[in-house]
């Protein structure tokens, strides 16, 4: 049975039933007609046969829920009793089907009419109207910026200059010439979807007049070549909250690709490269910040205190105990990095001990006593002994 039969064939009123009757019904009625025009009863009466043929074909489509279904909205959609055009009569053999008839771009409204029968006969193999036609949410959009040291730590509002495809700004995104307006697409009729024959089914494919938009131009945009889409760059203001690190990924919603269908904007993703220390001074590890300081061997073995720098204030006092060997870190409390949950890392303080490069003769001197003041054993006695064993 082809589309055409369901739309031409009652086999409601071939059975002798109406609508709305049971299974149970159908099946009587079937078997009493069956049992009058079987061929067995009827030998050499040709219009008999032909009536036994419909009354079989109609009971093989109403005993099938499924099928019963499909041909109920198949007739509800498009009337019962339709005659579809290029019909050659009734009965006859199934040399064509709606997709001949209408699949392609003919001109007429089969476009629709085979989508529409695709779905209504279980095809799902190709996009339906409904899916084409849904709201799509924007893509997101990836890009990148690179910060200053500070401002990574105290958080920055940064222009970004996105670039991408968006509606045509001459025509503003319909395509048209100034002045004039798309029209619906006569192949589709706005639903830019066509149908292409395979079988008895009609698949659905993007319209091949409109190529799936559903509207036509007569007169082209100029900008666009009628497209609707221009790459365009944009200018958007981000907030980078505090503390970010180098090489993360900041999220700002909304801030994507616009929507298509009134469908939501996409997400903008935002790597930062965050720039060293322009003299150095600080680096950060996660929320601390990191900071080396000269010692000199005096502040060393007396013991000082000593001002250190922090980020963006005044410098910040550290007492240095007697006997601080070269290279000890210090910790200073919440004068680090802010972290996302609003408390602050700390400031690591390390140690470099100057030795002195060159020595007054006072200084000289007072060395020298230093030596002898603290003369003992041998410093290294104790490695060259393990050195050799
Ligand atoms: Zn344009
Ligand atoms: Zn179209």
């Amino acid at each position: 049975m082809s589309t055409k039969d369901y739309l031409e064939k009652d086999y409601y009123k071939t059975l002798g039933v109406t609508k709305g009757a049971s299974a149970d019904e159908i099946k009587k009625s079937y078997r009493k007609l069956a049992r009058k025009y079987h061929p067995d009863a009827n030998e050499g009466d040709a219009k008999a046969e032909a009536r036994f043929k419909e009354i079989s074909e109609a009971y093989t489509v109403l005993s099938d829920d499924k099928r019963r279904k499909e041909y109920d909205d198949a007739r509800s959609l498009f009337g019962s009793g339709v005659r579809m055009p290029g019909s050659s009569g009734s009965g006859g053999g199934y040399g064509f089907d709606l997709g001949d008839l209408f699949g392609g771009s003919s001109g007429s409204a089969g476009g629709r009419l085979g989508d529409l029968l695709g779905g209504v006969f279980g095809n799902r193999g190709g996009t339906t109207t409904s899916q084409q036609a849904r709201p799509r949410r924007g893509a997101d959009v990836e890009t990148e910026t690179t910060l200053p040291f500070s401002d990574a730590i105290d958080g920055v509002t940064v222009s970004l200059r996105l670039t991408g495809e968006g509606p045509c700004k001459v025509c503003k995104g319909t395509g048209a010439k100034a002045g004039t307006v798309p029209k619906v697409c006569p192949t589709c009729e706005g639903t830019g979807q066509g149908s292409r024959n395979l079988g008895n089914f009609a698949f659905s494919e993007p319209c091949r007049t409109c190529r799936g938009r559903g509207l036509v131009v007569d007169d082209p945009c100029a900008e666009c070549s009628g497209s609707g889409r221009a790459m365009s760059t944009r200018t958007i203001q981000a907030r980078i909250p505090a503390g970010v690190g180098d090489g993360q990924r900041i999220k700002i919603a909304g801030k994507g690709a616009s929507g298509e269908r009134g469908g939501p904007p996409g997400d903008l993703y935002v790597r930062v490269h965050v720039q060293p220390h322009p003299h150095g001074v600080f680096t950060r590890s996660g929320s601390n910040l990191l900071v080396t300081i000269p010692l000199t061997f005096p502040e060393a073995a007396l013991g000082a205190e000593i001002k250190v720098p922090s980020h963006r204030g005044m410098p910040v006092s550290l007492r240095i105990p007697a006997g601080t060997p070269n290279g000890r870190t210090f910790r200073v409390r919440g004068k680090g990095v802010r972290r996302k949950d609003g408390t602050y890392g700390d400031l690591l303080v390390t140690v470099n001990v100057q030795v002195p490069q060159e020595l007054g003769d006072k200084a000289r001197d007072a060395l020298e006593n230093f030596r002898n003041a603290t003369a003992g054993p041998d410093p290294r006695a104790e490695v060259l002994r393990q050195a050799n064993g």
